[in-house]
């Protein structure tokens, strides 16, 4: 009995000691582990997880050295902020796998031209910084080498993306004190995208007074709308064929009170960055469908087209807006079109798509705007309920050009109209100023014109009357009279589904 509890009593405390043997094992092992990953998160810590450079913080402690240093006379210093052009798209189009390998090489790049592994940042999205002992004269050399290295195309999975850099250059001490060094930097890279992207450009101190007065523009803005500096102006689009007038596109002006006529290409964007598009947009809507019944009144009967923000596409309220105004002034939809910029279109296909679908359920016409300047697919292109292509003046321009720039031109305008035709959408052409280049677009097929040529853009009633007075006396060139004079197509007084 004593025996047998012994026995028990032996194999309960071998029990035990195996357990305890084990357990210290494990320990041991877990231990180990743990240096190892501590290890790993201090070599880590302050790093980018993604891609293994410099975090904000830790960029801006090299900051400090590097300028301590330059101001002991050791080197010049040079500051390269880089932004990859086209990236969300990229992004969202191909999902994050792709995007996180576009980084990660993007990464591995500016590591090949930096001076010291230490020295390259990523600070945000697709923006990075490479600090360089250079002066002024070698940092531009060392920004285009950036460039061009940033414009072989990324492989992945047998896909090839082309995607190009902004690089902005600010040097030390010459562009800046410490604390604005990296945000001119930054303010550099932004005129390089205004001005399109793939290139880069030292800071110049008129950029931050530029954004400066971007600060007053923007506050007179807010009050323009209740001081009536903004109107609308017209510019018609005529059919090819027949030169009948189909549409009239609404373009915003602003008469400011001191500066005169501000652009478009000034103010839109402003307005876009700081939340004020809606309202505007919203007026724009609300004075051409206006506009459009007033016509319809005068007997003329063609669309009338608006330009809508990706912001105002985005916005939930965009569709009852534009069927509220539609109701108010008895309007049909289908008499509505919408141009979206093709870069809007395929921007944010999520909810680009939604918008889309929401504007085609109002029964509005969808049109892309400057077309061939972005990265459309077929497919996006087919999953778009649009019924019309503008395509960008760049390539109207183009048609004019000897050469290979123009032949270049006319294949691609060629490959659109066909492409456009085959999905069942209307072609226009924009901004064309010359008989051969409309000559060479009938000729390739496009379906309607536009630009200085025909009409500028003019007042409603600038447009009104020059409609009734050549409807009248057909005046003008022989193709004006014909083109006009179809615009004056007498109809039954306006109502409601005519
Ligand atoms: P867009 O919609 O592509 O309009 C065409 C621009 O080209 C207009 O400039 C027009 O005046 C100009 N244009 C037309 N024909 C010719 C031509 O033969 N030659 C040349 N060189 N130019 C021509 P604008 O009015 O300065 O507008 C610029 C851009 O601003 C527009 O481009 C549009 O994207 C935007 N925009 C204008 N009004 C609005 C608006 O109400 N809302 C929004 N979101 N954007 C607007
Ligand atoms: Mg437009
Ligand atoms: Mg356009």
């Amino acid at each position: 009995m004593l025996e047998g509890l012994l026995a028990v009593a032996l194999g309960a405390v071998a029990l035990a000691l195996a357990l305890l043997w084990r357990q210290s094992r494990r320990n041991e092992r877990l231990a180990s582990r743990l240096q190892a990953a501590n290890s790993q998160i201090g070599e880590l810590r302050g790093r980018d997880p993604l891609t293994g450079v410099l975090a904000r913080p830790e960029l801006e402690s090299a900051l400090d050295d590097a300028v301590a240093a330059s101001d002991r006379g050791a080197a010049p210093l040079a500051l390269l902020y880089v932004a990859l052009d086209g990236f969300r798209p990229v992004n969202e189009g191909f999902g994050l796998r792709v995007g996180d390998a576009v980084l990660r090489e993007t990464a591995l790049r500016l590591l090949r031209q930096a001076d010291d592994r230490q020295l390259v940042a990523r600070i945000g999205g697709d923006e990075f910084v490479l600090l360089l002992a250079a002066d002024a004269g070698q940092a531009q050399e060392r920004a285009q080498a950036l460039v061009q290295a940033m414009r072989r195309p990324f492989e992945f999975e047998g896909q090839s993306l082309a995607l190009t850099a902004s690089v902005g250059v600010a040097v030390y001490p010459a562009h800046g004190s410490r604390p604005r060094l990296l945000a001119h930097s930054a303010l550099a890279m932004r005129a390089v995208k205004l001005g399109g992207g793939d290139g880069h450009a030292a800071f110049d101190p008129a950029m931050a007074v530029d954004a400066r007065e971007q600060i007053q523009l923007l506050q007179d803005l807010r009050r323009a709308v209740a001081r009536r500096e903004l109107r609308l102006v017209y510019q018609p689009k005529i059919d090819a064929r027949t030169l009948q007038v189909t549409a009239a596109e609404a373009l915003l002006r602003w008469q400011h009170p001191q500066r005169g006529v501000v652009s478009p290409a000034v103010f839109i964007p402003l307005a876009e960055r700081h939340g004020l598009i809606h309202e505007l947009g919203g007026w724009v809507i609300e004075g051409a469908c206006r506009q459009a019944a007033a016509w319809r009144q005068q007997g003329l009967r063609m669309r009338v087209a608006v330009n809508l923000s990706a912001q105002q596409l985005r916005h939930e309220d965009l569709v009852p807006q534009i069927e509220a105004a539609l109701a108010r002034h008895r309007m049909r939809a289908e008499r509505l079109t919408c141009e979206i910029t093709e870069t809007v279109a395929m921007e944010d296909t999520a909810v680009t798509r939604a918008a889309f679908e929401r504007l085609r359920r109002a029964g509005v016409h969808v049109s892309i705007d400057d077309f061939g300047t972005g990265h459309s697919s077929l497919a996006t292109l087919r999953r778009l309920p649009a019924a019309e292509l503008k395509i960008d003046r760049a390539f109207v321009v183009d048609l004019d050009s000897p050469g290979q720039a123009g032949t270049q031109a006319l294949t691609i305008v060629q490959a659109i109209v066909q492409m456009a035709h085959t999905l069942g959408l209307r072609v226009v052409a924009e901004g064309v100023e010359t008989p051969t280049q409309r000559d060479r677009l009938v000729a390739l097929g496009v379906d309607e014109l536009q630009g200085y040529l025909f009409a500028r853009p003019m007042s409603a009633r600038a447009l009104g009357l020059w409609a009734e007075v050549d409807g009248q006396d057909g005046g003008g060139s022989a193709a004006h009279a014909a083109f006009r004079a179809s615009l004056f197509e007498p109809t039954a007084p306006a109502q409601l589904g005519d």
